[in-house]
């Protein structure tokens, strides 16, 4: 072979590798989540009726893992079983955002399986630890999690706010809904106010929101009662299309399509013939509770 054949067939091969290069280059780069530490599962539970669901959230790495809210154990235990035995998982907490019975209700029955201690607002069965306000604890090497005190729905409601350094997702119980929020059953327009147009209205607009239920059409059918915008023609089109819609919001969808988060809308104020936050907030939940 002589050199100048050498020299081509080497040419050759250096541009093919610099073009799949580049090709896996160009994969990689528009795809940061491949990198995630944490990794969420929804476990939906009595689908039909309460639409609820539990959240497994694991550090990737660590394979250290917390679940919330498993309220019907028939349904969240084999997924905690097949994982644990497989080695995908360590569970480590159990983690409730409030007392109630569809949130709460299954910590005596996960525990005969997964002795461990329960983190929750001072009325959840069980209950081993309650985080004070914004303190923090870790899950396994990269999850950060801060507990954010929201009273209203219940007293003891909290919600979790969780990060890995690139991903951020909080877990709303029944203060936050997509495009709603839970019923003043122990509280009043102020703490709601509070809890959504100043606690949760403050994380990053990023961050993913993880509610409690799948309330979403329902939230839907009511903000359009006193408010028409893009936000909520694009959530209505979604929660049509889709069963399910959490983690697919942002705070900062929230802060566009949820009537509870757009207390300073004009349009919301003429709705409901009020203009203070507080009143329009109250106003609101009044007509939800009578839809
Ligand atoms: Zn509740």
């Amino acid at each position: 072979m002589n050199a100048v054949l050498v020299f081509l067939l080497m040419s050759l091969f250096a541009s093919t590798i610099r073009r799949s290069w580049r090709t896996i280059l160009n994969q990689s780069t528009p795809h940061p989540t491949l990198s995630r530490a944490m990794h969420i599962q929804s476990i939906p539970m009595w689908e039909g009726t309460g639409n609820n669901y539990a959240y497994l959230v694991v550090d990737d790495k660590s394979k250290e893992a917390v679940i919330i809210d498993p309220a019907n154990p028939p349904e969240v235990l084999p997924v905690l079983k097949d994982k644990t035995k497989n080695g995908d998982i360590k569970l480590s907490t159990i983690i409730n955002t409030h007392h109630h019975h569809d949130h709460a209700g299954g910590n005596k029955e996960i525990l005969k399986h997964f002795p461990l201690p329960i983190f929750g607002g001072k009325d959840c069965d069980s209950v081993t630890n309650t985080p004070a306000h914004k303190s923090t604890f870790s899950v396994g090497e990269a999850i950060k999690a801060t507990a954010l005190h929201t009273p209203c729905h219940t007293q003891d409601s909290i919600c979790y706010f969780f990060e890995d350094g690139t991903d951020k997702a909080v877990f709303t119980g029944d203060t936050l809904f997509i495009g709603g929020c839970g019923r003043f059953f122990e509280g009043n327009a102020e703490e709601m106010h509070e809890a959504l147009n100043e606690t949760l209205a403050s994380l990053p607009d990023d961050t993913k929101v993880y509610p409690g239920h799948e309330y979403t059409k329902g939230n839907v059918r009511f903000a359009k009662r006193v408010l028409e915008n893009d936000a909520i023609k694009k959530l209505e089109e979604f929660a049509q299309n889709n069963k399910e819609t959490q983690g697919k919001f942002t705070i900062g969808d929230e802060k566009q399509h949820n009537v509870f988060m757009r207390v300073n809308d004009p349009s919301i104020q003429k709705s409901v013939g009020y203009d203070k936050p507080v009143d329009v907030m109250r106003a609101l939940r009044e007509m939800k509770d009578r839809a």
